[in-house]
């Protein structure tokens, strides 16, 4: 017998007979005598659904006041959730209950909208499992040290059902989605992405920290962090398919480099249309610059991604940086007010129509002149571009948007990821 922790996401959980079929699949599990904790998400689209309606009320809820009020609205899908799958697992004759995260309590900071997992209270949980139930978790939700519901950000019940596998020490963590596992690239922009059967910590979290959507990369990091053994799959198997055949599908995410996997140079491509960039031009080239152009925005608390600046000519230099395209209004409007009339920059640029493509492989520390290969792969498509970074496991460019699926489909082509050594 093991305790076992399955996430499904929207899309599994998408009408009353996806419910119905998580339930079967549950059931099934439990019936094998595993322990089981489900971690749905609120059924596709009900978490826009229910972020437009605030939208309508308040268009602007920028505040922290707000940002709670966000929280409280958009945390009710996983809740509706719960106690569908719970009433879908009852019918099924399986024990089950559900609970919030602030009844749990899933313990967070007060970052409204990206609060972080602080501590996981597994007692109450614990107790149930004991009494031969089925435990159904909110995903994507939890509280702070005040009591008021946080959610943990876009793509957060990944998050919690990790964070809950890491806190009740769970044989594996299983996340179930509408692929059937982690491809070399989103299979929706290339239709030859392969399924890989194995990818490795550090190239899944630089996937997703580099935007490949289907882990959320706090998730990741909780993997690697209590190394909680996890695996992507897919939810719309045949529900009653052999456990065994169920539990070595999909892509298991591995902490140990394997053989197999050194011989590919780069493993995946991952790309991100959410980034703006912002330029200032001719800024006076003085000690102190990247902090006066960059601290009033971490003092903003928006995060920063790429940043250039340029080699300065007669004292004044170029300095580019991205920022995610939510924080774009509200970055020009800070340079704008307080940078620009302090830097003595010529001009503000600003770019909210860029993607950021970037080719991840952990083969890439062993072998040279990959990026350059990339680089060469993009311009043959007459694809310019605007800003690289690189780092030991990846290389990424900044582009126009328009260029995006191109350069994945390109890249893709390139490095040979149509032809494995992907999934048999
Ligand atoms: P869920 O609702 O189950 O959490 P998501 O939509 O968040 O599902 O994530 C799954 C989606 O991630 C897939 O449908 C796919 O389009 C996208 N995706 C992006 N990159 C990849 C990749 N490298 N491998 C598999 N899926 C990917
Ligand atoms: N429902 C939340 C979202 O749409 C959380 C999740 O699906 O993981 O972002
Ligand atoms: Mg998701």
């Amino acid at each position: 017998m093991a305790l076992i922790v399955h996430k499904y996401g929207g899309t599994s959980m998408g009408s009353p007979e996806r419910i119905q079929s998580v339930a079967r699949r549950v059931a099934k599990w439990a019936r094998a005598g595993h322990q089981l904790v489900v971690v749905p998400s609120a059924m596709s689209g009900e978490t826009n659904r229910l972020l437009a309606l605030a939208k309508q009320v308040a268009p602007e809820a920028t505040t922290t006041e707000a940002m709670r009020e966000l929280d409280m609205i958009a945390s009710t899908g996983e809740q509706v959730s719960v106690g569908l799958l719970a009433l879908a697992l009852h019918a099924e004759g399986v024990p089950a209950v559900s609970y919030t995260g602030w009844q749990v309590p899933i313990a967070t900071d007060n970052a409204y909208t990206r609060a972080r997992i602080e501590k996981i209270d597994d007692a109450r949980v614990r107790d149930d499992l004991a009494a031969g139930k089925v435990v159904v978790i909110t995903g994507f939700q939890g509280v702070d040290g005040d009591g008021h519901v946080t959610t943990l950000g876009r793509g957060g019940s990944d998050t919690s059902a990790v964070a809950i596998a890491a806190a009740l020490q769970a044989t594996e963590c299983l996340i179930y989605t509408d692929v059937d596992g982690v491809y070399t690239t989103d299979p929706r922009i290339v239709a030859d992405a392969r399924r890989l059967t194995t990818i490795s910590f550090e190239e899944m979290l630089e996937m997703a920290s580099l935007g490949s959507k289907v882990l959320q990369i706090r998730a990741v990091e909780f993997a690697g962090k209590y190394r909680v053994p996890l695996r992507v799959l897919s939810s719309f198997t045949p529900w009653e398919i052999a456990i065994d055949e169920e539990a070595n599908s999909g892509t298991l995410i591995t902490f140990e480099e394997d053989v197999k996997m050194e011989q590919a140079v780069v493993s995946g491509i991952a790309f991100n249309r959410d980034e703006a960039k912002i330029s200032l031009v001719g800024v006076t080239d003085k000690p102190g610059i990247a902090h006066m152009i960059l601290g009033p925005v971490a003092d903003a608390n928006i995060d920063v991604d790429v940043i250039i600046q340029n080699v300065s000519h007669d004292g004044r230099t170029d300095f580019s940086f991205t920022v995610h395209r939510n924080d774009y209004a509200r970055t020009m409007e800070l340079m704008r007010s307080a940078v620009l009339p302090k830097t003595g920059a010529a001009g503000l640029l600003g770019d909210d129509r860029i993607c950021k493509v970037s080719i991840v492989g952990i083969g890439m520390r062993s072998h040279v002149g990959v990026a350059s290969r990339m680089f060469r792969a993009l311009s043959e498509e007459g694809i310019n571009i605007q800003m690289i970074t690189t780092s030991e496991i990846k290389t990424s460019v900044v582009l126009d948007e328009k260029y995006m699926e191109l350069a994945v489909r390109a890249l893709h082509k390139t490095f040979d990821l149509d032809q494995g050594p992907a999934a048999q």
